[in-house]
């Protein structure tokens, strides 16, 4: 940590990030309800001389799955293995991770709903009896062994928790949602980690910056490193609140801390198919990007500012985002 001060070198975003990640369930801010129960189910853990349970988390992305599994392993003081699902392709891959697992030992698999559904079985054994069953050799001389395995914690982190197979996140004992974070949380968030990059912030700055983060404490960091740099070239290095307007408008990132693409799927339900329904597939093509990216990063927190709703027949426009659009009204005949 102190040769990163010293170094000359500044640090990349990534470096950064790691920097800012709570390292103790009492420095992770907001989510107290999700806070509660992990405290509990990690004290009554410890208490039982046990590793903890498997838990599933599940939200949308940059609230912090990450970096709670790494709390939980560091809370229950155990090491951490991570991967994610896409890179499991074979029995193989999976087998090779978890009987490299000691006792407590934490298995964290983000994106776990992109696994490969034959990976996927392997594991039902393994949380359930602390088995597997490998094949060995190739055709008629093929045998299956059972290897026992170590009493390892499987941590999953997901975006689509409705991707799950049941049978799958009924093997999980914990299951978490989280939820964005209101603006106070992430006025705590942004603050906490501008004293870590020592970067000067006033609270009207930090409020600014949290207002734009869309719920997502990893928008509202990323939004304080941009406004920093905007800050060293526009005035003094310190993040007033007139240097986080115009800077996040120089990035045109609106009030409600909506960017370009979110106001072309307004304005796509809105204006040409008169405020929908419709479909997430045509949104996405009329947009420029992926139906997944649509679903898991740009509706949730339309949603929660009430400007998109989806129902069975797809997705509607609300009167208020298109009064924020200074869209007119549509009406449909
Ligand atoms: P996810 O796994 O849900 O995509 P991460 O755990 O990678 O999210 O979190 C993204 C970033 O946001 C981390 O670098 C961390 O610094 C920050 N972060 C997330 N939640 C919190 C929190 N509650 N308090 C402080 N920082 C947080």
């Amino acid at each position: 940590m102190s040769e990163r001060i010293i170094s000359p070198e500044p640090l990349t975003d990534e470096e950064e990030d790691l920097t800012l990640r709570p390292a103790r369930l009492d420095a992770f801010i907001g989510q107290g309800q999700v806070k509660a129960a992990l405290a509990i189910a990690i004290e009554a853990a410890q208490r039982r001389g046990e590793p903890i349970d498997h838990i599933l988390f599940s939200g949308p992305p940059g609230l912090g799955k990450t970096t709670l599994a790494h709390i939980i392993a560091r809370e229950m003081g155990a090491a951490i293995k991570t991967t994610t699902g896409p890179v499991l392709e074979k029995p193989g891959d999976i087998a090779a991770l978890v009987t490299a697992l000691k006792t407590g030992d934490v298995l964290f698999i983000d994106e776990i709903h992109r696994m490969n559904p034959v990976v996927e079985e392997i594991l039902y054994p393994a949380m359930e009896d602390f088995f597997i069953d490998v094949l060995i050799g190739e055709g008629p001389s093929a045998r299956s062994i059972k290897l026992t395995l170590e009493h390892f914690t499987l941590i999953g982190a997901t975006t689509r928790q409705g991707l799950l197979s049941s049978p799958f996140r009924d093997r999980f004992g914990i299951i978490v949602r989280l939820n964005l974070y209101s603006t106070e949380d992430l006025v705590e968030i942004v603050t906490r980690s501008a004293a870590i990059l020592k970067i000067p912030v006033t609270p009207e700055g930090a409020a600014e910056i949290a207002q734009r983060s869309r719920g997502t404490p990893r928008i509202g960091n990323r939004l304080l490193r941009r406004v920093r740099d905007f800050a060293v070239v526009k005035g003094d290095g310190t993040i007033t609140g007139a240097i986080a307007r115009d800077g996040l408008a120089l990035l045109q990132i609106d009030a409600l801390g909506l960017d370009d693409i979110d106001r072309r799927i307004i304005s796509v339900i809105a204006e040409d198919f008169g405020g929908g329904p419709v479909g997430a597939k045509t949104i996405a093509i009329s947009v420029g990007e992926e139906v997944r990216t649509i679903e898991e990063v740009y509706e949730p927190y339309l949603i929660q500012i009430g400007f998109l709703k989806r129902t069975p027949q797809g997705r509607e426009t609300t009167p208020a985002a298109k009064q924020h659009l200074k869209l007119p009204q549509t009406t449909l005949f």
